[in-house]
């Protein structure tokens, strides 16, 4: 075994922020990434570092998935196909989309928001991030006055779990900004949480793990996770056949996790639920703070002077062709609430994929049956706003520490199969590169 250096496979908010505290504990750190930084999902995200926010297994979630499978437009599109996974997958999904299982996850995700958001803040003060981070909330912006009890009734939720709303009506929203439209009927302000320019965010963060003297090795593919004669995971193999030898090896690979994690007996059920952005520039006036379209689903979120749309969720293979009609949605989608959304240029278009485990909750920890193997991946449509705080745990699971929080409902240990893990794993889902141009 190499003396103590952890190699992580990933640089995204997960695997970064994992290094960046592993480095500040002293601990020598390899990050492998086949992209550079700038480019994958905690990147082109909407920035909201929504604390507090709901996972996808949620009551009515899967009839409603259902309900648009065939409906290229809805704002969740499945593609339907007989593959045994996905239908695995839809199944347990289903499973859990009940209050029971909402109620627990909730009490586990909301004890995550406060300390995310400091440690956000502490990477940010102590590295001079800039990234436009602002903590002023965000809004659920309701256009039809019957759906207003329905948006309160969600941030009521929160407040046993410490968490503050207050209510604007249409004409608040709009003293305060007059971009949004006069139809507005009001907003439920989620005042805790914050938002920033996540691409600004995450090279600020590779640059500070450089400092800290991270090895990031990009590009670099991992093919599998290797281990030595013991059964102790012992670095990665490339796809080129390189060796990056480790004495611990974390998995954050986003929604490619899955594959990496296979072959050593972890079978994590995942799906890739696609989202876009369109970032504009010239809109004349920005909201103040980022915003969720209530009946569209579109997060508008202002990054320095240009407003990012982004949204939409489409359960398909990884690798499918862009669908631009569901791209152009996200305008439509937004120039019916904000004034000025069709004077603004296009600035950059993009597409990239929430990793998404069938329970709803995200996969932290240790692996089981194979020491010195961890992984942190599946946090769905939460994964910016829980990088921070996954990856303290993981470094602390890393160097053998007391967890800051404990997180039992993210425990790898409800994926292990228990099959023999092969000496050597064979391979990774090869990941297909997705082409920009429309579907026939
Ligand atoms: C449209 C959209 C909007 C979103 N908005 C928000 C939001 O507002 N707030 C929020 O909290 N979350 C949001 N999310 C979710 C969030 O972006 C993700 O949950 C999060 O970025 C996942 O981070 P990660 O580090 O797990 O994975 P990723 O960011 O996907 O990073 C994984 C990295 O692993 C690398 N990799 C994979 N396989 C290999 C391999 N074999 N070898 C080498 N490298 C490999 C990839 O290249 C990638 O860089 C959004 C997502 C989308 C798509």
């Amino acid at each position: 075994m190499t003396a103590s250096r952890t190699v992580i496979v990933g640089a995204g908010i997960v695997g970064l922020s994992t290094a960046y505290f592993l480095a500040k504990a002293g601990r020598p750190v390899t990050v492998l990434d086949r992209e550079p930084v700038g480019e994958g999902a905690s990147c082109g995200n909407a920035g909201l570092l929504s604390i507090g926010h709901y996972p996808l297994t949620r009551p009515g979630v899967s009839w409603r998935g259902l309900k648009w499978m065939f409906d290229r437009n809805a704002p969740l599109f499945i593609r339907p196909r007989p593959d045994p996974s996905l239908v695995s997958w839809l199944w347990t999904f289903h499973r859990h989309c009940n209050q029971p299982w909402l109620d627990r996850c909730m009490r586990e995700l909301c004890a995550m928001g406060f300390p995310t958001l400091a440690l956000f803040e502490e990477m940010i003060a102590a590295e001079g991030i800039d990234c436009d981070y602002r903590r002023d909330g965000w809004l659920d912006v309701v256009m039809d006055p019957a759906n207003l009890p329905h948006a309160e009734a969600e941030a009521r939720a929160l407040v046993p779990h410490g968490y503050a709303y207050r209510m604007l009506t249409g004409d608040e929203l709009r003293r305060r900004s007059p971009c949004f439209a006069p139809e507005v009927a009001g907003a439920v302000w989620y005042e805790d949480s914050a938002h920033c320019h996540p691409a600004d965010f995450m090279r600020g963060l590779a640059a500070a793990c450089t400092r800290a003297g991270v090895d990031l090795r990009i590009p670099f593919e991992a093919a599998s996770v290797l281990r030595d004669r013991a059964g102790r995971a012992a670095g990665v193999r490339g796809t080129s056949g390189e060796v990056v030898e480790g004495s611990d090896v974390v998995i954050a690979a986003g929604v490619w996790s899955d594959g990496l994690a296979r072959d050593l007996g972890l079978d994590i059920p995942m799906q890739g639920a696609r989202g876009y952005h369109r970032q504009l520039k010239g809109v004349p006036e920005l909201p103040f703070t980022g915003c969720v379209l209530h009946e569209t689903f579109v997060a508008v979120t202002p990054m320095r002077d240009e407003l990012r749309l982004a949204g939409t969720l489409e359960i398909q293979p990884v690798g499918r062709p862009w669908m631009r009609n569901r791209l152009d949605n996200l305008t439509r989608g937004a120039s019916r609430y904000i004034r000025g959304i069709d004077r603004g240029r296009t600035a950059a278009e993009w597409a990239g994929y929430r990793p998404c485990s069938s329970d709803g909750m995200p996969v932290v920890g240790r692996v089981p049956g194979t020491p010195g193997l961890f992984v942190g991946t599946a946090h769905a449509m939460m994964g910016m706003t829980l990088g921070p705080v996954t990856g303290r745990a993981l470094a602390e699971h890393v160097l053998g520490r007391p967890q800051s929080l404990a997180l039992p409902m993210c425990d790898p240990a409800r994926y292990f199969t228990n099959a023999p893990p092969r000496a050597v794993a064979s391979g990774t889902q090869r990941r297909a590169a997705d082409p920009a141009v429309p579907a026939a």
